[in-house]
């Protein structure tokens, strides 16, 4: 698989990878892995964690690897699993053979905690959870010793192997590491190592009642894959001790470390899973792929390609400070990477009929388009014109203002690639007053130039013939949530948008894009740039996804660019 190029640009991580190799640390080399918890599908803030991840294993030619970080049973699932390997593979990366799964290493995890409690250093505390969490004091109170905090060895090693053998219910008892209850980092209390829970693992059925939580689990999965830089987001700032802590008493050479950075959060939207599932389940949208949601299969659906989700991740760069960057950022990216390579096609969305009155009955003109304005090597296209076609119903105006320059009473508009046509009358509904149809008169000399009075004809409005016009169904997406944070609501999901989704099912496309495959792009003239849906597109009948507008209607882009790179 082909690998894209990583962002050269330097940053607080770079700076120490570059000195642990001259220090020589982990013999020089660089490994590093993306982690996630097969409990949901990946979003754009992992997408920012995949391609910092697999980027430095790029940059260093060092290996980057994919862990599926399964120790927590509840909410796992290999269809999780698969989305994730999917789309990481779209976003353009290779782990090659190195994919493992952190509950492959349920048994090699049990005897490190063996081994801990035989240093002495891990008890098994009876304590319930509720006693746990009296004991463990509060950020200005130290914690007080678990009574249990003393058991011999023996007694320990014995009552952990019959939590493991299932003789306890769930809660019964904890293994703890054994560290300092007036620790004043709270992580430092002598955490929780394991927990009883009677859960089906999705790989591992019932063969565990027993499941390491993530801070014995993670520190050790990436020792066991010799990782050297443990990349995190800077929630786990507080336990990093405790990762140390782990790893100094059970690995004796080639220590991983941990590095965090600030994770993504984007304006309008939300990134948590918790909510994120929330919305699936309760059905707020449709499903994970829905292309109003931040994961990366349904960012993909909407049309983003993976080129525009890593200049994305690399223009936001890393930092060590939690920011809101702007989602107008993220649409900026994709409209860049759309205008080089999208074909150009017209689909009039909300069609109005025009019958040009002074062009002959029967006849078809074939014109000759440009596919892209600045690429000659993506062909031109044949784009039929006749008597009968369609315009956008609001690029007529009965009363307008003054600088509207597109059709209205008296004046005149040049049709896109074609001629000027000058408005003659409209005909209405006589019940609702509603205006059916437009009739214009064509300058037949404009097709190639101007008027032969040389007057000026500034607007130009997009058009399909309506005898060779096909009916396309356009979905419209707005942002889902109506606030530019929404994930410090406690209450997000009043702040749903209610209008994120217009399906529009008569739009009338040329013919050129009747044929659009799933995932195929175009620019629509003068409306945005749009995808042919992956899973509603069938062979002849395409249903188009609009991506983003051509332009920013909501932020102006370049004080934000500014801002945020
Ligand atoms: P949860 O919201 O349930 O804590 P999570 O988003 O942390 O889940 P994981 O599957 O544990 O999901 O994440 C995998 C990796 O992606 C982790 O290393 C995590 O730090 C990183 N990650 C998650 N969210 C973001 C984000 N918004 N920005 C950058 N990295 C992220
Ligand atoms: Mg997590």
């Amino acid at each position: 698989m082909a690998q894209p190029a990583s962002p050269a640009s330097g940053d607080f991580i770079r700076d120490i990878i570059d000195n642990d190799l001259r220090a020589g640390r982990s013999e020089g080399r660089v490994a590093t892995r993306f982690p996630p918890e097969p409990n949901g599908y990946i979003h754009i803030g992992h997408a920012k964690s995949v391609c910092l991840n697999f980027g430095l294993a790029l940059q260093y030619s060092g290996t980057c690897n994919l862990r599926m970080d399964d120790t927590d049973p509840v909410g796992e699932s290999m269809e999780y699993v698969e989305s994730i390997i999917k789309d990481i593979r779209w976003l353009g990366f290779d782990w090659q053979d190195r994919l493992f799964y952190a509950s492959d290493y349920f048994e090699k995890l049990y005897q490190f905690a063996v081994e801990l409690i035989k240093k002495g250093d891990a008890y098994v505390c009876s304590l319930n959870a509720d006693e746990i969490r009296e004991y463990r004091g509060t950020f200005t109170q130290p914690g007080k010793d678990s009574p249990y905090r003393n058991r011999l060895v023996e007694e320990n090693l014995d009552l952990f192997a019959r939590m493991r053998a299932g003789e306890f219910p769930d809660g019964a008892h904890t293994l703890r590491a054994k560290i300092d209850m007036a620790a004043p980092n709270i992580v430092m209390r002598d955490p929780i190592l394991y927990r009883i829970k009677r859960e089906p693992h999705y790989r591992t059925d019932n063969k565990w009642v027993i499941y390491p939580m993530y801070d014995f689990a993670h520190c050790l999965s990436d020792a066991l894959e010799g990782i050297t830089h443990s990349i995190c987001t800077l929630e786990f700032e507080n336990n990093r001790p405790l990762y140390d802590w782990l790893v100094e008493r059970l690995i004796e050479k080639n220590r991983p470390r941990q590095i965090e950075f600030a994770r993504l959060n984007l304006s309008y939207t939300v990134l948590s899973k918790r909510r994120l599932i929330e919305l699936v389940q309760k059905k707020y949208v449709k499903g994970w792929d829905d292309p109003r949601m931040p994961t990366v299969s349904g960012m993909r659906r909407r049309g983003y390609t993976p080129e525009a989700i890593r200049q994305f991740c690399a223009a936001i760069g890393v930092a060590k400070n939690d920011n809101l960057i702007d989602v107008a950022l993220l649409e900026h990216c994709a409209r860049e990477d759309l205008n080089e390579r999208a074909p150009r096609a017209m689909c009039v969305l909300r069609p109005l009929k025009v019958i040009i009155d002074n062009y002959p009955e029967g006849k078809t003109q074939q014109l000759n388009c440009a596919n892209h304005p600045k690429r000659p090597e993506m062909g031109t296209r044949q784009v039929p014109f006749s008597r009968e076609i369609y315009i956008e119903r609001e690029d007529f105006m009965e009363d307008p203002p003054k600088k509207y320059n597109r059709l209205a009473p008296g004046r005149e508009a040049r049709l896109r690639n074609s001629y000027v046509i000058k408005f003659e009358k409209m005909v209405k509904d006589e019940k609702s007053g509603e205006i059916i149809e437009l009739h214009c008169s064509y300058a037949p000399e404009t097709l190639d130039g101007p008027p032969a009075d040389g007057r000026k004809v500034p607007g130009v409005i997009h058009w399909v013939s309506a005898g060779h016009a096909v009916p396309v169904e356009v979905r419209l997406y707005d942002r889902l949530f109506t606030v530019s944070d929404p994930g410090a609501e406690e209450e997000f999901l009043k702040f749903l948008n209610p209008s994120s989704l217009e399906i529009l099912q008569n739009c009338m496309a040329e013919k050129s894009i009747a044929d659009a495959r799933p995932l195929q792009s175009y620019q629509f003239e003068r409306q945005g740039y749009f995808c042919a849906d992956e899973k509603d597109t069938k062979p002849g009948k395409p249903v188009f996804n609009r991506i983003v507008q051509l332009r920013d209607f909501w932020t102006k882009i370049s004080e934000k660019i500014s801002k945020n790179i």
